[in-house]
Order: C-alpha cells, then structure tokens, then sequence
C-alpha cells in the first residue's frame, strides 16, 4: 500500500496536529493515545513513511529500526510500567485493524490488559 501523506500521523511529525509527546529521539516520536485503553497508553512511530511492519522491517535502515526498539524500551522506563509490566500492540492492514496508515505500535500499561485474544471457535 502507497503511503499516504495525509494520515492523521503524518500530520502529527509535521507538527499540523498537536500531540503529548513522551519521548522523540532521531528517527522516532512517542506520545500518548487521545484514547487511551489503559492508564498508560503511548503511540510509537518511526518518522519515516513506513505503513506496516513489513513496510518498516524491509525498508527502513538498520539505524532506524534499532533507534524504534531502544525507544520503545525508553517509554516503559520513563512511564514506570518496565516492572509492573506491559502490552504492545501493533496492527497491520484489513485483518489487523489498523486504523492509522503510519506503522506504529501502542505501549499499554499501569492496569493488566486482560486476557490475549480468544481462540476461535471449533
Ligand atoms: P490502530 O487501530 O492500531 O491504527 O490505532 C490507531 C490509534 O491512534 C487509536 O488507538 C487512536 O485512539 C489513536 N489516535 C488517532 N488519532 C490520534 C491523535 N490525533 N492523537 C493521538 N492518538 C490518536
């Protein structure tokens, strides 16, 4: 899928929308969920034009990729949920419901986060 410009994300990099920003390093911005599922519930995006974990995981340079991870890790600490525990989150395409074309994955925290998906039937 073509990247598109317009998505709500892609306006958040180019400061058009506000954000709550938690963490932004080189290649990564952090902020939290307007929405939030959990008392701790952080957005993390590259800044590179990236829709899927797959766009991300073959296009995106080495450095870009491991400044992702180390950012993810960083948002735990700075949010205090790396002891208590935690959930990512990430969604891709029609099956995975994402709902934002901007890769991304969702830190959620500071409550369980219930039970993992439910097996399907028969
Ligand atoms: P997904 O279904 O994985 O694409 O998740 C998209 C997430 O983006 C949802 O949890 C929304 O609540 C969140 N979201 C949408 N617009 C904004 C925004 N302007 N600022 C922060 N989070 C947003």
């Amino acid at each position: 899928m073509a990247y598109d410009t317009q998505n709500i994300f892609a306006k958040i990099l180019r400061g058009e929308i506000p954000c709550t920003k938690v963490l932004e390093t080189a290649h990564t911005l952090a902020f939290r969920d307007i929405n939030p599922a959990r008392p701790v519930h952080v957005l993390v995006i590259p800044k590179g034009p990236y829709v899927t974990w797959s766009d991300f995981a073959t296009q995106a340079s080495p450095a870009e990729q491991a400044d992702f991870v180390r950012a993810i890790g960083e948002v735990t600490r700075l949010e205090g949920i790396a002891e208590s525990g935690y959930r990512l989150i990430q969604n891709n395409g029609d099956h995975g419901h994402q709902e934002v074309p901007h890769m991304h994955v969702h830190v959620v925290g500071g409550a369980s986060a219930g039970p993992m998906l439910r097996r399907m039937e028969g």
